[in-house]
């Protein structure tokens, strides 16, 4: 079982009442049970939602708080997403999930990068409040990208290999 950021499966849970559908991780679900879960959600927040990010740190901060989640006229709506990573992690633990594959640079399920907290479009180093918890409470944290990272080199190496072939 894998637990998975329910937008990258085409679900409509996005704040701006999208998804983020990814063709490889949907391709991951003939192989592997796959457990949506969206995080935002399970908070108590609605879609579509404003967008918001991580104001003075990242996840790990924002639970030591030193960090708050913020909207862009700087309301405070750090306890949403406590809560939702909360309720993830016990959709983690009930169903046995020790790997979680989550939507890159969300405030709630971005792993390694994050959006900057200034609404800028930037990226800073740090986790979402989600991601935070689940590595904290030492699940393997990924991101959709780690595909792309495998089929660029899957490339990469196939490229190597007519190269020298020639
Ligand atoms: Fe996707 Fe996570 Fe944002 Fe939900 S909270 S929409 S699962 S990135």
């Amino acid at each position: 079982m894998i637990l998975v950021s329910a937008c990258l499966l085409g679900i409509n849970c996005k704040y701006n009442g999208k998804n983020n559908r990814n063709a490889l991780v949907l391709e991951l679900g003939k192989k592997v049970p796959l457990i949506p879960v969206c995080p935002e959600q399970l908070g108590g927040l609605p879609t579509p939602r404003e967008g918001v990010e991580i104001a003075g740190g990242g996840g790990k901060e924002v639970w030591e708080k030193k960090a708050r989640v913020i909207n862009q006229r700087g309301e405070d709506l750090t306890s949403y997403f406590l809560k939702g990573a909360v309720e993830t992690m016990r959709t983690a633990e009930s169903t046995g999930c020790q790997i979680a594959i989550l939507k890159s640079n969300s405030p709630s399920c971005g792993s390694g990068a994050i959006y900057s907290g200034n609404f800028d479009g930037k990226l800073k180093k740090g986790d979402g409040v989600t991601a935070a918890l689940l590595k904290e409470k030492e699940l393997l944290v990924l991101t959709e990208k780690i595909f792309s990272q495998k089929e660029e080199e899957k490339n990469h190496n196939e490229k190597n290999k007519n190269g020298k072939s020639k």
